[in-house]
């Protein structure tokens, strides 16, 4: 990098870039050492029925808690995960968390409701998926109905593959989301043919939803066809009252959003939503 170093603005620019790579490159390498060290930490961000307020499941969220950084998000590290092929280990450690943790609130009388867990690309494709999610579901004793795979659109793109991956899913007993749903550009045909139970609007059709007449219309439609086909239907980023009460008068039951509850550690959900009988006696 030393001999870009010249009077035209390459030193600043190449200079910025080291900055970059090594951030990645010690990223990557504290990465490798991040899941032995226990570092990593799933947060779980409940979701509501609109109506009732009733918490009807939870989405797990992987959290980095960096020795020197602090915690880390997903958006930072998942990427170096995928590229580097660290997501495999990360993915199994998150899910067989996530597993574990929703059987002990079960056992413990937290409400029984499941918990979803996202898939990257990768972890899809890979070719023991269905038997270590069977092994994990085993292992940690947790009924297959209270665990939900979230994948995304882009993910079926080759629908011959997908299907069969998502059949031997479907045959665990498990259920399946299509997550960040309206932001990919495949067909929807693949909607009547694919064993999914639920879609889950995306963020981006919510934000402006109370100035946006397109995105209502958009939002609605979606929540029409998913009642049309079956599919149990989700919004997420609800952060604000006009939203809700947007997303509640065309039917949408379940939201997950900031407004209900930002994702929280097992122990903040344990201390704000799952156990009242808990903070009756601490009262
Ligand atoms: P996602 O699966 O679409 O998860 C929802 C994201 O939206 C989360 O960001 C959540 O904190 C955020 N969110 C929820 N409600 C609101 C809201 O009202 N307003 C706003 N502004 N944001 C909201 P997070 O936790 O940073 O995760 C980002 C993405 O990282 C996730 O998007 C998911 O694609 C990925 N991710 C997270 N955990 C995992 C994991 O364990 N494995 C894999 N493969 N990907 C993960
Ligand atoms: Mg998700
Ligand atoms: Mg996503
Ligand atoms: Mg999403």
């Amino acid at each position: 990098e030393v001999k870009k170093q010249g009077k035209n603005g390459h030193r600043f620019y190449s200079q910025e870039l080291d900055i970059q790579l090594m951030t990645n490159i010690e990223l990557e390498s504290d990465l490798r050492k991040a899941i032995e060290r226990n570092e990593l930490e799933v947060y779980y961000q409940p979701q509501f029925h609109a109506q009732s307020n009733r918490m009807i499941g939870v989405e797990a969220l992987v959290r980095w808690n960096h020795p020197k950084k602090g915690l880390l998000s997903p958006g930072l590290f998942i990427p170096i995960a995928e590229e580097t092929g660290l997501i495999f280990e990360l993915g199994t450690w998150v899910l067989r968390n996530a597993c574990q943790q929703m059987k002990q609130w079960h056992d413990e009388g937290g409400p029984l409701v499941p918990v979803s867990v996202n898939l990257s690309s990768q972890q899809f494709h890979q070719p023991n998926l269905v038997d270590y999610v069977k092994s994990i579901l085993e292992e940690t004793q947790l009924e297959p109905k209270y665990l939900e795979l979230e994948i995304t659109e882009s993910m079926m793109m080759d629908p011959n593959v997908s299907i069969s991956i998502l059949q031997d899913l479907n045959s665990l007993g498990i259920r399946i989301s299509l997550d960040d749903f309206g932001t990919g550009y495949s067909s929807l045909s693949y909607l009547k043919k694919f064993p999914i139970h639920k879609l889950k609007i995306d963020r981006s059709f919510i934000k402006d939803i109370s100035l946006n007449n397109s995105d209502k219309a958009i939002v609605a439609t979606i929540i029409s066809m998913a009642q049309h086909l079956n599919l149990d239907v989700i919004a997420e980023g609800i952060e604000t009252k006009d939203q809700l009460d947007i997303l509640t008068k065309s039917d949408c039951m379940e939201i997950q959003g900031y407004y209900f509850s930002k994702p929280l550690s097992a122990r903040d959900v344990e201390d704000s939503f799952f156990v009242p009988s808990r903070a009756t006696i601490n009262n």
